[in-house]
Parts: C-alpha cells; structure tokens; sequence
C-alpha cells in the first residue's frame, strides 16, 4: 500500500523547459514542481544500465547515430560532474545506457525527437509551447527504477527557427537540462537547471556555457575541491592587510586548500609594487542562508526521500593571519553565485571592513 502511494505521489508529470510565448507563462519558469522530480534511476535494485530507445521524426534534422550520442554524452556529463564534485552518493545514480534498435514498451527511458504520439500530445496539454518535456509515468520505489520520457520539440515548432537545434549547443544544453531533471534536480538559476533557460535559447543569446553543468553558481556544493577564485581586493583589504593603499592596478584571488572543508586556503593580493600571501583560517561555521535552497540529486526509494539542500551558502567566522604575524577576526562567506566574499569583522560601531570578493571560479 505504501508503495502505491509513493508510485501515485511520482506519476504526477516533471515538466521541462519552457517557452516564454506572449506573456502566457510565468516569466519564463515552467511548471516543474521539485517535490515530484526525484531522480527516475538507482543502483539499489541492481540495475546498471538504462534501457533507452528514440522516436525520431524525419524532419528532426539530426541523424540517429548522431542523436544516440548526444544522449549518451549529457548522462556521461551528469555522472562526470557528481565526480568531479566528490559527490558521495554518486554511484547510487545509474548514468550508462544501451540503446534499443526501437521502442518496443520494455525500454525503461524514451527519447522523442520532434516525434509526437497520444502520450506525448497527453503530457503536453495545459502547457504553453515547451522546447521540451520530461515526465515520469512509473516507479518502483522499492527498485528505485521509473519508467518515463524526454519529448523535444520539432525544429521551427515555436516560430521562425525556434527552436534552432540545428546549433548542436542548443541540442547539447536542453538534453543537459531535461537529464538533469531525471537525475532529480530542481530549476537552479546560474546553471542548465535555470527555469528559464528555454527563452535563452529562443532569443538566441551566445551563451559559451551551454554545453556546462555550471556557469555563474555551483549547482553541487563541494565541500573538499579545491581550486582558485579570481576577484578584486575590497577597500580595506590593503589598509589593513598591506598597511598602505594600493598602487597602480591591483588584482586578488582566494586559493582554496583541497581535500579539506572550506574555507582554508590562501588570499593573495597584488599591486604593482607586490605580491602578498594572507592565510584564511577556518573557525566556526555559522549558517548557510544567503540565498534559495534547490535540491538537487534527490533520491526516493523504501519511503525515503530526500536530496542535498546546499544550495543556500555557507557562512563562517574565522581568522586570517596577516603579514605581521597577527591574527584578525574574518567572516567568509560562499554564496556560490559570487563565489567568495571574506570581510575583517569590525569592532562595535565600526562599518564592515570588506576584504575580497571573487566573481567566480576558475
Ligand atoms: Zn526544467
């Protein structure tokens, strides 16, 4: 009984990219709602691969070989990134698939291409011109293993070249974005999970990061990679810091210590007279409230449900050790869409002295 509430709870449809035609639907998000979207297949029944097959339309313009691929490349991605970021429960997602010759009802996932058939005309009604669908139909949550399908729409189906797959980076990113949603992720702005990343494909932005899990925000917190933000020095950072002001151009980055929690590393600041190295010092963490939790690889099976909800920052006190030697009370913060602020904690009355600030990670 428990389990035919928690298959009835996942038959509820996991919508995709949306247009955002004529004002119709709400400011470019769609109607996925992230307490349906748990991911479709796990490795707790003993399953390694997806069973996938696709429905292609002849004027998709896309070759199937050349589809297959892309489709096999946008899961290896998904799995590439849950390693990358030292995710532990990356094996739990299963990410390799074998293609079927033809759909036959045994496949467990379904690709339409421009394709469209009563299930797909069924999923689509109340929605305004998607770029594409993604919807659940079954899951066992005792396997942990769904049964659903991604639908993407025709070329030139919205209007005059919209959608345009004819750029593979479009393709690249919307396969990205509905994969993602099997893999149980949430709409995630800065990311390919953005809600509204349908409309920057129809306005044709030359956006570099379409074929990217991330651009401006880590959609996945990790907590151990290492790795080095670029930024500027803030207005106190020299004065108290250096003990002068900065001459000439200055430029600073934070060098975070791998394989260790954040935030031990090194803040280093240059001007044209030099190159100084400050140690950041983790202390005591303090919250993690700066901005919207999105949960992403959310899991369910055996009645459990849940999903990482790092979305929100990270916020310590901590020290940092000057050139002289002395210790001096910081607050850094990790917002993951600015990446890094680090700030001298002032005394009482006195305004924050604000240190470093990264624009992003390279
Ligand atoms: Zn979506």
């Amino acid at each position: 009984m428990k389990n035919w509430l928690m298959v009835l709870m996942m038959v509820v449809p996991c919508t995709g990219a949306w247009a955002n035609e004529g004002g119709t639907s709400s400011g470019g998000t769609d109607n996925y709602r992230k307490e349906d979207g748990a991911a479709w297949f796990l490795t707790v029944g003993g399953k390694k691969e997806i069973r996938v097959c696709l429905v292609t339309d002849k004027n998709f313009g896309i070759p199937v070989p050349e589809l297959r691929a892309k489709v096999n490349a946008s899961f290896a991605k998904w799995n590439d990134y849950l390693r990358v970021k030292r995710w532990y429960q990356a094996d739990l997602f299963v990410t390799a698939l074998s293609f079927m010759s033809q759909c036959d009802g045994s496949e467990d996932l379904r690709f339409y291409f421009g394709a469209i058939d009563g299930e797909v005309e069924k999923a689509k009604l109340g929605h305004t011109e998607p770029f594409a669908l993604t919807q659940l139909t079954t899951f066992d949550s005792a396997k942990g293993w769904g049964k659903g399908f991604v639908w993407i729409a025709p070329p030139s189906s919205i209007s005059a070249n919209v959608p345009n797959w004819s750029d593979p980076l479009n393709l690249t990113a919307i396969l990205l974005h509905e994969v993602g949603h099997i893999l149980g992720c949430s709409h995630a702005v800065g990311t390919i999970m953005a809600s509204d990343l349908s409309r920057s494909l129809k306005e044709d932005y030359l956006l570099e990061w379409r074929d990217k899990i991330e651009h401006e925000r880590e959609l996945l917190e990790c907590t151990e990679c290492g790795g080095e933000f670029t930024g500027y020095p803030r207005e106190w950072a020299f004065p108290l810091l250096v003990g002068r002001q900065p001459i000439g151009d200055e430029s600073a980055r934070y060098i975070k210590n791998d394989g260790v929690r954040r935030p031990s590393g090194t803040l280093v600041l240059k001007d044209s007279v030099g190159t100084y190295k400050f140690a950041v010092n983790p202390g005591v963490f303090v919250g993690r409230a700066l901005e919207e939790n999105v949960e992403v690889f959310k899991v369910r099976y055996d009645g459990y449900q849940d999903g990482p909800k790092n979305r929100g920052g990270s916020v310590y006190f901590g020290t940092l050790t000057t050139l002289d030697g002395r210790e001096i009370p910081i607050s850094f913060k990790e917002n993951m869409m600015y990446a890094i602020e680090i700030s001298a904690i002032p005394a009482e009355g006195e305004k924050q002295q604000h240190l470093f600030y990264s624009w992003g990670r390279y």
